[in-house]
């Protein structure tokens, strides 16, 4: 008797703990290549998502130089797939895997070079949306910028994926009710970062969160510019973030609040830590994690 009540007791704990912290979800890392340092930010990134208690995270690097033919992650082991990757193409078989998995439910997330990457893998710029250099033009798609209070696409002639000097600047929340958004201060001043501007892509399915203002003073293009925006694709979600250039830019609390929200969101379609933490930056007051 005491046996079998220990052991519903036990069932029952362990449902209230499932319930409380949630599945722990597998998140797959890829790296190896990166005009970045991604020797330093791979681990940052690992650490900022593991430190929240909801995922695991494991980091798949490619091989050096042009062949990396033996470059194969297995996928669909996880919930979300990050990029950290900018680099030499990948073999078909793993550009076909990447692409099964995001149309069958998979998720993607983008983060800052991640988006200079492939410029001619036709799918791959259709999940992420938009991308900068490697040869990128009005043939890629159009600018996406935020004027007069809505989304326009800008088919104007130019090159893809430009930016000014690094500064701090102000992440600006365009949709509210999304779950990565939802609760953010309307305004939020990032810690020092590359602001990319010009970003280029078909832009398809595409949902812009929020923008940052390119500031010509920095130079910059003068428009306010995508800066958390999702992409669905087939059954899949894609979250991209053209943050995150440097260790000090990803330590930026609002960076780390935006990146496991993004993670979760990208992997389930859900976000279910919705508190803010008290250190969270300001409209005029940046915040880096300790
Ligand atoms: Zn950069």
């Amino acid at each position: 008797m005491c046996y079998k009540i220990a052991l519903t007791l036990t069932g029952l704990w362990l449902t209230l703990a499932s319930s409380l912290h949630g599945e722990t979800l597998k998140v797959l890392i890829v790296d190896g290549q990166n005009n970045h340092d991604w020797k330093a930010t791979t681990p940052l990134l690992k650490e900022e998502l593991e430190s929240s208690g909801m995922f695991q995270v494991d980091v798949a690097t490619a091989p050096p130089g042009a062949d990396t033919s033996g470059f194969r992650p297995n996928f669909t082991a996880y919930r979300a797939v990050l990029s950290n990757y900018n680099g030499a193409d990948w073999p078909r078989e793993t550009q076909q895997a990447l692409i099964e998995y995001v149309k069958s439910g998979g998720g993607l997330v983008i983060v800052h070079a991640a988006n200079n990457s492939f410029p001619t893998w036709k799918e791959y710029n259709e999940m992420i949306g938009l991308g900068g250099w490697g040869g990128r033009n009005e043939a890629s798609g159009p600018y996406i910028r935020y004027r007069n209070g809505k989304i326009v696409r800008d088919t104007s002639a130019g090159a893809g994926g430009h930016h000014g000097a690094q500064h701090p600047f102000q992440i600006v929340i365009r949709n509210a009710a999304h779950p990565i958004t939802a609760g953010m201060p309307m305004a939020w001043l990032h810690e020092t970062d590359e602001l990319y501007d010009q970003l280029r892509g078909p832009a398809q399915n595409m949902t812009v969160l929020a923008t940052a203002y390119a500031d010509p003073q920095q130079g910059g293009s003068g428009e306010h510019e995508p800066m958390i925006f999702t992409i669905d694709y087939g059954q899949g979600r894609v979250f991209h973030t053209p943050m995150g250039h440097s260790p000090k830019a990803i330590q930026c609390v609002g960076f780390v609040v935006t990146l496991q929200r993004g993670t979760e969101w990208a992997a389930t379609g859900k976000v279910t830590n919705t508190k803010l933490p008290d250190d969270f930056p300001a409209a005029d007051r940046v915040s880096l994690r300790k």
